[in-house]
């Protein structure tokens, strides 16, 4: 498993999800070291332009695209070439499915859950990009990893912070975990100045670079309760064991509290490359380009407390994970159809929440046995969430 330090064989990948913006950083990274690895597959959605682009520079064995649209015009980028193409859910299953040793699930959204859950069921070591997965299906996907002896190995940034300071052993000398927030684009914004904002200005974000849908729920703050529940299921901490302070600077990007008062944080640059590298390389460390930290020029590190009142997905999203049951699947699939009415200046900003909290209200609570059931409840919100007019913010 580990190829790098052995100088044997290459580490054989597959990146779901290889256009986006985690995608981009992980090829990234093998391509600064590429005899260390094999890329197995690739899959994008619908944009088939760039996924041709990425099968000519890393020569997988397969690429998938999700939206069979773009099948002709993929066919013919990639003719002469020896790269099988196949389409649709089955596809990015496919690809999933490829004898990899370690796969980046960067899929954004709860259409990760399935071809995500194909490689946990060969026991991969699975990188897990895609927060929803775990938000829509915690139990479900853990249960998955421990039944298939799966490696999963958090790549958000927040929750690769804590892993690398999480002493699995004395986990019941662990107090709490800490999850740093930047507080988004809107941190110091009133509700009133949000109601009017842009999808232009919610993708914007102050310290990182991510794709739209997580930059929405970055500047709405619904990306840290859904981190709050990830953070549930990775390390199977309870709600008031799982706190949030926001810190500006984005340089802490998680922290451990043990028994006796110690505090262990992990730090760095905010370049979604240093987490990668290190699910990369585990067990050992590689190298990676994002900036060092320089202390002297930071000067100073802010930490505040969160205000659920202005960002009133925080509060949804606690509460879903302490309601339990289908509520976080509610919770998580109203958000993804809220944030893309939102990108589709449907609704206005402050909707979001609503349309959620609105949603989560008209959906009786239930348990959820197997996966069949998630994927009902996910539709059902869906479908609620989609008819939910505008609370005023934004003409529809
Ligand atoms: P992105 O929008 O840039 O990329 C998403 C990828 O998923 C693309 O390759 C796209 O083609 C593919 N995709 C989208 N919809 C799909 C569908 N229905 N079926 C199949 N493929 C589909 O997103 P991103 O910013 O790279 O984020 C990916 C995941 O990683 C998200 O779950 C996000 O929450 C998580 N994450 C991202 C960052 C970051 O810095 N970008 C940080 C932490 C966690
Ligand atoms: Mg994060």
């Amino acid at each position: 498993m580990s190829p790098q330090s052995g100088g044997v064989e290459p580490r054989r990948i597959a990146i779901l999800g290889s256009t986006g913006s985690v995608g981009d950083s992980t090829i990234d990274i093998i391509q600064r070291n590429p005899s260390a690895y094999d890329v197995l597959a690739l899959t994008a959605n619908g944009n088939w332009e760039k996924l041709a682009e990425q099968a000519r520079a890393l020569r997988p064995e397969l690429v998938a695209l999700a939206d069979p649209a773009g099948y002709a015009e993929l066919k013919g980028a990639l003719a002469g070439t020896d790269i099988r193409i196949v389409v649709g859910e089955e596809g990015l299953r496919e690809a999933a499915s490829l004898p990899s040793d370690w796969v980046m699930a960067a899929i954004v959204g709860a259409a990760g859950l399935r071809p995500t859950l194909e490689a946990v069921k060969r026991g991969a070591a699975v990188a897990l990009a895609n927060k929803e997965c775990l938000v829509s299906a915690g139990t479900l996907f853990m249960d998955a990893v421990s039944a298939h002896g799966a490696t999963l190995l958090p790549v958000d940034s927040e929750h690769n912070a804590i892993f690398q300071v999480f002493d699995f052993n004395q986990k019941d000398k662990i107090q709490k975990i800490i999850l740093t927030a930047s507080g988004g684009p809107f941190r110091t914004w009133s509700a009133a100045s949000m109601a009017g904002v842009t999808p232009g200005q919610a993708v914007a974000h102050p310290n990182w670079s991510m794709g739209a849908k997580i930059s929405v729920d970055s500047a709405t703050m619904m990306n840290k309760g859904l981190e709050v529940i990830e953070a549930h299921h990775l390390f199977g901490l309870p709600s008031e064991k799982i706190e949030i302070i926001v810190h500006p600077q984005s340089v802490v990007h998680s922290m451990v509290e043990y028994a006796d008062g110690s505090v262990l944080a992990q730090l760095g640059s905010p370049d979604m490359r240093t987490p990668i590298a290190y699910t990369l390389g585990w067990p050992d460390r590689i190298g990676a380009p994002s900036a060092r930290l320089d202390f002297a020029a930071l000067a100073t590190l802010e930490f505040q407390a969160p205000d659920p009142v202005r960002f009133p997905a925080l509060r949804l999203a606690r509460s879903a994970l302490q309601t339990g049951g289908a509520a976080p699947t509610i919770l998580n699939a109203a958000n993804e159809v809220a944030v893309a009415r939102f990108l589709a200046e449907k609704v206005g900003f402050l909707d979001i929440a609503a349309i959620v909290e609105d949603t989560l209200s008209r959906i009786p609570n239930q348990q959820l046995e197997t996966l069949e059931d998630v994927m009902a409840i996910d539709a059902d919100a869906r479908r609620v969430a989609a008819e939910i007019k505008s609370f005023g913010a934004a003409a529809e």
